[in-house]
């Protein structure tokens, strides 16, 4: 029997082969990790949605105001939907990350697929900015506790947006970054989602955003879709 080795040639050959094998099964590897966060985050969104719901059912179908004026909650700085519904006892307390600023940026306000972290954890609420300007988003955001939007008023719940991944590309405080998270979500069609300082929905997931409706259930939409405004997912023109 002849003992035989291996000549460099084969080796490099083997070596090549398990190289070009690797090559194709570690994007797959990537898509299937992102694909895992993908849904982790819908999860999460899921619960958010639901405390949302929760608060509604409180409160005679109100929507959440931005500052906790409600429930005894005195306003902190920064003082958002997160810790109103925090405060208010619909998501544990162990997803308080800074009490202080009001950024939360554990548990399940975060977002897995989030690089950068600035005000939130990545998950935005489709904003009424003003009841005087226009007439979209369910989260009003002035200094002042006015009556909050209605979940009464919605005609389309499963058509109307609650709550998405969301980002802003740019600000004067952090620099840029594609995936800055955020915690508002503006109507693409009041607001110039090109303008890298409005909060808009994330490329981040496939080249797009898990989205909750008003009735509590979740899709994954691409930036695009979102963009378009397609079902009138913002309620541009007080179509809700
Ligand atoms: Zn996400
Ligand atoms: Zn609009």
């Amino acid at each position: 029997m002849v003992k035989r080795k291996f000549t460099l040639i084969e080796l490099l050959v083997v070596i090549a082969i398990i190289a070009i094998l690797a090559s194709l099964l570690l994007p797959a590897l990537s898509r299937a990790k992102d694909m895992g966060k993908k849904i982790a985050c819908l999860g999460n969104e899921r619960q958010i949605g639901l405390a949302f719901l929760m608060y509604a059912q409180d409160t005679s179908g109100e929507f959440l105001p931005p500052m906790a004026y409600r429930n005894g909650v005195t306003p902190v700085a920064r003082t958002w939907y997160t810790n109103l519904l925090i405060c208010g006892g619909y998501i544990p307390p162990s997803a308080w990350a800074d009490e202080n600023s009001g950024d939360i940026k554990t548990g399940i306000w975060q977002c897995p697929s989030v690089t950068k972290f600035n005000w939130g954890g990545g998950y935005g609420a489709v904003e009424l900015l003003s009841p005087f300007q226009s007439d979209w988003g369910i989260c009003y955001y002035p200094n002042d506790p006015l009556p909050m939007p209605s979940l009464n008023r919605v005609k389309r719940p499963s058509a109307m947006g609650m709550l998405s991944d969301a980002k802003r590309e740019a600000n004067t405080y952090w620099g840029d970054n594609p995936d800055q998270s955020w915690i508002g979500l503006w109507c693409s069609q009041c607001k110039d989602w090109g303008d890298p300082s409005v909060n808009q929905a994330s490329r981040r997931h496939s080249g797009g955003s898990n989205i909750i409706f008003v009735d509590g259930h979740g899709e994954f939409w691409k930036y695009t879709d979102i963009r378009a405004n397609n079902m009138n997912i913002f309620g541009h023109n007080g179509e809700w």
